[in-house]
Parts: C-alpha cells; sequence; structure tokens
C-alpha cells in the first residue's frame, strides 16, 4: 500500500471531521465512510462523501481499493435520495471527484461530491 494511505493523517480537515473533531451537517456515518454536507454548496442538495481511511485522491488507487470505491459508489444512490434528489431520470445528480491541482482538488482526502435538486444550481 502507498505510503500516501493512513488509517488518519493528523493534518486532514476531513479526517477531523470524519473523527468529529471539526463540526459538519452529517449526512452518513459508518465504520467504512462519513458524509457531510459541502459549506460552498453549488447545488440545492451538495454533500460529500469520504472514506474514513485518508487516501490522499484517486491517484492513489490500487488493486486492493476496488471493494472499497464500489461501496462508496453504490452509497451515492442511496444518499443522493435520502438528501432530497429527485428520482431518475427527471432528477438525477452529479457525481465529481477533483483529482490534484490540475483536476481542481484543494483538500487532498479523496471524496466524491453529489450535487442535485432543481435547476438552476449557484455553479455548474
Ligand atoms: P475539492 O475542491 O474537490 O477538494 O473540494 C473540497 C470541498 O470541500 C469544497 O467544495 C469545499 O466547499 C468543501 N469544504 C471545505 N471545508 C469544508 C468544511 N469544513 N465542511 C464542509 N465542506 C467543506
Ligand atoms: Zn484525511
Amino acid at each position: 500500500m502507498s505510503s500516501l494511505v493512513q488509517d488518519h493523517h493528523p493534518d486532514c480537515l476531513f479526517c477531523k471531521i470524519a473523527a468529529r473533531k471539526i463540526p459538519s451537517k452529517v449526512v452518513f456515518d459508518n465504520e467504512e465512510f462519513f458524509a457531510f454536507h459541502d459549506i460552498n454548496p453549488w447545488a440545492p442538495v451538495h454533500f460529500l462523501i469520504i472514506p474514513k481511511m485518508h487516501i490522499p485522491s484517486m491517484a492513489q488507487l490500487e488493486a486492493e481499493h476496488a471493494g472499497m470505491i464500489g461501496r462508496m459508489m453504490t452509497l451515492v444512490p442511496q444518499l443522493a435520495a435520502q438528501e432530497g434528489c429527485n428520482p431518475y431520470p427527471e432528477g438525477g445528480f452529479r457525481l465529481v471527484t477533483n483529482t490534484g491541482a490540475e483536476g481542481g482538488q484543494e483538500v487532498h482526502h479523496l471524496h466524491f461530491h453529489v450535487m442535485g435538486g432543481p435547476r438552476p444550481w449557484a455553479r455548474g
């Protein structure tokens, strides 16, 4: 496993949010994942899903992470519906994962943005 992948990174904002050391509006919490509202939403529904394990980005994913990332993806439709995204196909949602500086990533703990709700959106 890459040395960039850790159980917990002491200086990481999202590790602190998952550990509830920094408050957030919680959407989901289990042993493996944490989800919370984005502080600066682009859309009527905008939340983030993170693995509790500190993985900096998609760039560090290896074969051993296939199960984890699959479980993380299957959470998306479940939590989108829970948070008020309208049903597919008239409704739906957008899934975004920014990776690295050129990918527009600002917080270096792997996260999925899930955005949805009626148009227009603030951005995107
Ligand atoms: P990215 O640019 O993909 O790394 O996205 C980071 C996201 O984290 C941005 O959409 C921010 O609005 C969001 N964010 C930053 N700090 C917090 C926080 N304390 N609570 C919730 N969301 C945050
Ligand atoms: Zn982290």
